[in-house]
């Protein structure tokens, strides 16, 4: 099973958030940092990367939903989100490896990396200054589950 996801080069990114305020505009139209879908995070001073979502093979979002409101989309090998099933009880967020689930305060309901599908290329590659992202391609068999990067 294919999985595409967003890498950032940890040496190439100096954490300017150019990609998260391109992300909100392009999904919310506001320049709105909780909002993104993508936020670079700095657990140690010397150490920079993003968190966004990595399509895990055997997601434990989907399974931990208890509405049913995940499912993987096979066409394009993202994640599709019922709004209307969402309750934004956030058993979603607690289970994802990778913190890239968010919430949206306005709405109620969750957000996530949807690979700007509607775009020739996700935005925050597009806009980033430094080059740091891009779009991973993976090909490999279902070996390790559940599991990201
Ligand atoms: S735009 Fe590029 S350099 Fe700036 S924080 Fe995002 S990934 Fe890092
Ligand atoms: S926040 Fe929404 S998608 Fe996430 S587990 Fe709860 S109902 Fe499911």
């Amino acid at each position: 099973m294919e999985r595409r996801y967003i890498q950032c080069d940890r040496d190439k990114c100096t954490g300017c958030l150019i990609c998260e305020f391109a992300c909100s505009a392009s999904k919310e139209g506001s320049f709105d940092l909780e909002r993104s879908r993508i936020h670079v995070i700095q657990p140690t001073p010397s150490m920079i990367a993003v968190a966004v979502c990595q399509f895990c093979r055997n997601s434990p979002c989907i399974k931990a939903c208890p509405r049913d409101a995940l499912s993987r989309d096979e066409a394009t090998h993202t994640l599709k989100l019922e709004k209307a099933r969402c309750a934004g009880c956030g058993w979603c967020i607690e289970v994802c490896p990778f913190g890239a689930i968010t919430l949206d305060e306005s709405t109620k309901s969750v957000i996530m990396c949807d690979l700007c599908l509607d775009h020739p290329q996700p935005r925050c590659i597009e806009v980033c200054p430094q080059k740091a992202l891009r779009l991973y391609v993976s090909k490999r068999k279902q070996s390790r589950e559940p599991t990201g990067g």
